[in-house]
């Protein structure tokens, strides 16, 4: 099992390490291949025993409660992403010559010989909605596509389903990168890089270097952000086929062999002929939805994907005209009182925060939630002269309290000292309360939302929902 597409699976003994997303759609797609095919898992609670009786219903191995034990003759294991590299059955592995697979790489592997090329985008924020700019403007150039990761189609099903392709657009997590050794894009784009998921990685060296497998072997273009040089480092050191090229996308004018903004314009100047003295204008501002600046940054990297594939100036127009972003993305609520309020709730980081908050001038911000580890004095300093007013709810809260007196103690900070899930109402009608005519009322939490709600869509529908309570009584 080196390198290349493995065409005969018959008999061969595969291990899929996790049920779960990746996992069970694996074991199934490789058992159909006439593979021997053995799941193991950690958990062994109901869920797991009636989704390894599905899968020993169709022949299928299942083993619970134990995912660190190598199955005796195993030739392959197949892993879902999340699980940890130091894992001992990756030791076991390592020690029998036995590779590993993520779920990208079975893809890459499985797909058929005409396979629709990839073009690529991982980053520490902004993935989902780069990808789905991408896979519009792809849709406005007449292509067939879609996007493709975490998102819309699985990878698996865009390579083995019956609908054709000509061009997939794929996000990529950097755990499915570190999985991913083979994988070879048309193009491919690192967005940002900013320390996250640091425990799984072990280091801020090892998260980058998987980030920056994207860049292996690409073909046309290796995309990165001019404004963040670790991800230009990265090109550097990725070894790349023969004529690909580096190109940078940039909020300010644009350099030859890189996309970039004049005068409210996008503009290309990577993609057209004789660089250093053309430009190629692409768009408006005023196209990109929402027009925020960490979303036309979105927009550029989306756009050289594009170019680098050969899309025309106005596909890419057209393409950023149609895209409406996903829910809870720095979503506009409403208006009341000459406030808008503004939910990205998705925001769960603090570089994610940090985009957030530099997109508006004058912000009364909801913060807090589940801190993940984080440091927020960076995020408190630089957004500081942009804060009316501060409103704090959630476990970590104090962190976030300890920032503001630290690097901003002339903004007004509310904490509400409530975790319960009916806090985000008190937190909005204290938001409305120190909002003047012309402010943003942002939930921008900058931390994971479990403490008080099942998830980011949730944290962000209840946000939602107060704002509307609070216009009927208004
Ligand atoms: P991902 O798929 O990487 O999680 P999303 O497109 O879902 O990214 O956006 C997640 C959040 O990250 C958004 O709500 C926004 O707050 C922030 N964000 C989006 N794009 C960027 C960017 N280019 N730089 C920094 N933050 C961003």
């Amino acid at each position: 099992m080196g390198s290349g597409q493995v065409t005969d699976w018959q008999g061969k003994n595969v291990t899929v390490a996790g049920l779960g997303v990746s996992g069970i759609p694996a074991a199934k797609v490789l058992h159909g291949l006439g593979a021997k095919v053995t799941v193991v898992n950690d958990g062994d609670d109901a869920r797991a025993r009636a989704q390894a009786a599905d899968l020993e219903a169709l022949g299928i191995a299942v083993r619970l409660g134990d995912g660190a034990t190598l199955p005796e003759g195993t030739e392959l294991i197949v892993t879902a992403p999340g699980w940890k590299p130091d894992k001992p059955l990756f030791a076991a592995a390592r020690e029998a010559g036995v590779p590993v697979w993520g779920d990208v790489e079975l893809a890459w592997r499985l797909r058929r010989p005409d396979a629709a090329p990839w073009l690529a985008v991982t980053g520490t924020n902004g993935k989902t909605t780069t990808v789905q700019m991408l896979a519009s403007i792809l849709e406005a150039a007449g292509l067939r596509t879609a996007a493709v990761g975490n998102i819309g189609v699985s990878l698996l099903d865009a390579v083995l389903g019956e609908e054709q392709y000509d061009v997939l657009a794929v996000e990529l997590s950097s755990y499915q990168l570190h999985w991913a050794p083979s994988l070879r894009a048309h193009s491919a784009a690192v967005l940002n890089l900013a320390p996250d998921h640091l425990d799984w990685h072990g280091s801020m060296e090892a998260y980058a270097a998987d980030k920056g497998r994207i860049y292996e072997g690409n073909h046309v273009a290796c995309v990165y952000n001019v404004a963040d040089k670790a991800t230009e480092d990265l090109v550097r050191e990725a070894d790349v086929e023969e004529g690909c090229r580096a190109i940078g996308f940039t909020l300010g004018t644009p350099a030859p062999s890189q996309l970039g903004i004049v005068e409210g314009i996008l503009v290309d100047r990577a993609f057209v002929e004789d660089r250093h003295k053309n430009a190629q204008e692409l768009a408006e501002v005023s196209d990109v939805n929402p027009p925020a600046p960490h979303n036309i940054a979105n927009a550029l990297a989306a756009a050289a994907l594009a170019r680098a594939y050969g899309v025309p100036p106005k596909a890419v127009r057209d393409g950023l005209r149609a895209f409406t972003p996903d829910a809870h993305r720095i979503a506009h609520v409403a208006d009341l009182e000459g406030v808008a309020y503004v939910d990205d709730s998705k925001a769960t980081n603090t570089h994610a925060a940090e985009a957030s908050l530099a997109a508006y001038e004058s912000i009364v911000w909801i913060a807090g939630g589940l801190a993940k580890g984080a440091v927020f004095e960076e995020l408190v300093a630089k957004s500081a002269k942009r804060l009316r007013a501060a409103v704090l709810i959630g476990a970590d809260r104090g962190l976030i309290r300890e920032a503001l007196a630290r690097h901003a103690p002339e903004v007004p900070v509310v904490d509400l000292d409530r975790t319960d899930t009916g806090a985000m109402l008190a937190a909005v009608q204290e938001a409305r309360r120190l909002a003047v005519a012309g402010d943003t009322v942002l939930l921008a939490p900058a931390c994971a939302s479990m403490d008080m709600f099942a998830n980011y869509n949730q944290r962000g529908d209840a946000f939602a929902e107060a704002v509307r309570e609070l216009g009927a009584g208004a």
